[in-house]
Formats: C-alpha cells, sequence, structure tokens
C-alpha cells in the first residue's frame, strides 16, 4: 500500500469499566479478539486489535477500565490503561449513552484534558436509549465534556449502529502513513493469550460474585495431533491443556461443580470459540488449582502475564 493517502497509527480506547470497549473493537475488526462480559474488569491485558481497510491500517489499544484501584491486580490495570494513553496517536473515549455520567466519567474526563492528544467521544449502548430521552441523554454528557473540542458521536457495539461513520472518523484523525503490521494480522496477542482469555470468558459468563474476579488462566500446552487414521479429509486436532487457577477451595468446587458439569459447560464453551478462532476441530483438557492469593503475588502477575509494565 504506497497511496500517498492512506491513514495509520494507534487508538487507545478508554472509559468506565463495562461501557463496551472490548465489544467495540470486536464490532470494528469484525472477529472475537477481545472477551467481553457483564463482568467489570473482564480485560486485564492490555490487547492490540488490528483492522486493516483499503484506506487505513488502525491499530485499536484496549485497555482496562478506569477506575478506583483496590488491591494490586487492579493497580496494575490502571497502569496499564494510563500507559496506553502515551504510547497512541488518538484516544477514543468510550461513554455509556444509557446512563447519565458519574463520577468515573469525570476524572477521566480529567484525566485527558491533561494530555495534549486528539479525542473523539462516543456514546455507546445507544440502542438502550430511548428516543424520547436522546437529546437529553446527549445533553448531559456536552455537560460533562463542557469546551473540550472533541467531536462527539453515537454508537452501538452490539448491533454496530453508528459504526461506520466513527470508523471514518477515526480514519480522518489518524496521521498519513504506510501499513504497520501484515493485513492479515487481527491481534498482536499469542495464540495461546487468546485461547487462554476464551476459557476465562466462559468461567465469566458461567459463574458469579466471588468466582470471577479470583480467576487466571494459563495454557499448559497446545499440541497438534494428527488426524483420526483411515478417514480421508479428516482434519489434524489442536489439543490444548489448560489450567484454571482460583484463589480459594469453596471457588474449586464452584468451578468443578456437580460431578464435575460446570467444568464440562465451561470446556464446551471454550471450545467451540476456540474452533472458530484456530478454525478446525479442538480438543480440549481442563483442570483447576487452588493459589491462595494469587492476585497480590507479583510473581505470579507476571507469569499470568499481568506484568509490571
Ligand atoms: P468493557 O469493560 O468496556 O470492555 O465492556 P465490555 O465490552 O466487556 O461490555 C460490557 C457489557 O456491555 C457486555 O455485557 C456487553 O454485551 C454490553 N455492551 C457493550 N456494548 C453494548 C451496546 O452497544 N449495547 C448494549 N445494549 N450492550 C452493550
Ligand atoms: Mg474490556
Amino acid at each position: 500500500m504506497d497511496s500517498a493517502d492512506h491513514h495509520s497509527g494507534f487508538v487507545a480506547f478508554i472509559g468506565r469499566p463495562n461501557v463496551g470497549k472490548s465489544t467495540l473493537v470486536n464490532q470494528l475488526v469484525g472477529k472475537k479478539v477481545a472477551i467481553t462480559s457483564p463482568v467489570a474488569q473482564t480485560t486485564r491485558n492490555r490487547l492490540r486489535a488490528i483492522l486493516t481497510t483499503p484506506e487505513a491500517q488502525i491499530v485499536l489499544v484496549d485497555t482496562p477500565g478506569i477506575h478506583k484501584p483496590h488491591h494490586l491486580l487492579g493497580e496494575r490495570l490502571v497502569k496499564s490503561a494510563r500507559a496506553a494513553i502515551g504510547e497512541v496517536d488518538l484516544v477514543l473515549l468510550l461513554l455509556e449513552g444509557c446512563e447519565p455520567p458519574g463520577r468515573g466519567d469525570a476524572f477521566i474526563v480529567d484525566l485527558l484534558r491533561q494530555q495534549k492528544l486528539p479525542v473523539l467521544v462516543a456514546l455507546n449502548k445507544w440502542d438502550c436509549v430511548a428516543e424520547q430521552h436522546q437529546d437529553q441523554a446527549e445533553e448531559a454528557y456536552r455537560e460533562l465534556l463542557a469546551d473540550a473540542p472533541w467531536p462527539l458521536l453515537r454508537c452501538s457495539a452490539t448491533n454496530g449502529e453508528g459504526c461506520t461513520e466513527l470508523l471514518d472518523t477515526l480514519v480522518e484523525r489518524l496521521p498519513l502513513g504506510p501499513q504497520l503490521y501484515p493485513p492479515e494480522m487481527v491481534s498482536d496477542q499469542p495464540e495461546r493469550v487468546l485461547l487462554a482469555e476464551l476459557i476465562r470468558e466462559q468461567v465469566l459468563l458461567h459463574t458469579r460474585e466471588e468466582v470471577p474476579h479470583s480467576v487466571a488462566v494459563s495454557i499448559d500446552r497446545i499440541e497438534e495431533m494428527p488426524a483420526p487414521r483411515g478417514r480421508s479429509g479428516g482434519k489434524e486436532r489442536t489439543a490444548v491443556l489448560a489450567t484454571v487457577l482460583v484463589e480459594r477451595k469453596s471457588q474449586k468446587g464452584i468451578l468443578i461443580g456437580k460431578g464435575g458439569s460446570m467444568l464440562k459447560t465451561i470446556g464446551q464453551g471454550a471450545r467451540l470459540q476456540m474452533q472458530t478462532l484456530i478454525d478446525g476441530p479442538v480438543y480440549l483438557e481442563l483442570f483447576v488449582k487452588v493459589v491462595p492469593d494469587w492476585r497480590s503475588k507479583p510473581a505470579r502477575l507476571a507469569e499470568l502475564g499481568y506484568g509490571s509494565n
């Protein structure tokens, strides 16, 4: 791509937990590269998703939501979101259109005002705002942004409404430049991280309360297995061995479930998602292990990829 008007660059997706940052990344890229869930703090790693169009290549930096830290893991999440702001050409500030602005939003707006970066604001979840409340909802957010010279758009990350316009506006504001990654690349994360995240997503979907935040997943082995013998056209299978870490014995019990039923549900859900990602059959084996207090242990955090940088 050597066209003189090709744009490229990095966009950080910033916003409170649960506003839909990861859902929007997937919607724009058209593939599931970031896991999402109704539980706040789903995203733990900074993830770069890559979107290549004829006019531009945009690297979308999905960040953990900015919030007040409560323990070591929380602190690292906030640090990583702040660091992302320092590395990008543009910030997309995502706000929750269907809720009034809160103190968390004001905190982020202040943080962004102190930077010199161009900012684009999108009111997400617009599908949830009743038509008669739309003007009022937008007005409340315009007040929050006050005199900041940032364009304000509306979108829905789940049904795609407003996303084409959002993408065009992003591209216009990116610097001119060549492709930075091969066009077929959709994420900068190694396969094992994407696979581990798909397992964690199923845990978040199927468990409640104290379990979700206490869970980490490590992929122990990925192996290509030959196609079953005697079947022509049989495809190679990918075997994935993974361990789900929890902090307490009671959580291990919940994850395994009666007669192993919960672990089976989680495994089946994850396996289906993995097959779509890998584009071939997957054999998945899951183990559950108790590591008391892993979230507060720097060595464990580093091992699991939640490093200090
Ligand atoms: P993040 O923490 O900002 O990354 O938020 P997620 O992408 O994980 O989304 C949090 C929740 O909001 C999930 O249950 C999503 O399905 C939901 N969600 C995200 N975007 C939209 C949207 O545009 N409309 C609606 N109705 N729900 C959304
Ligand atoms: Mg997220």
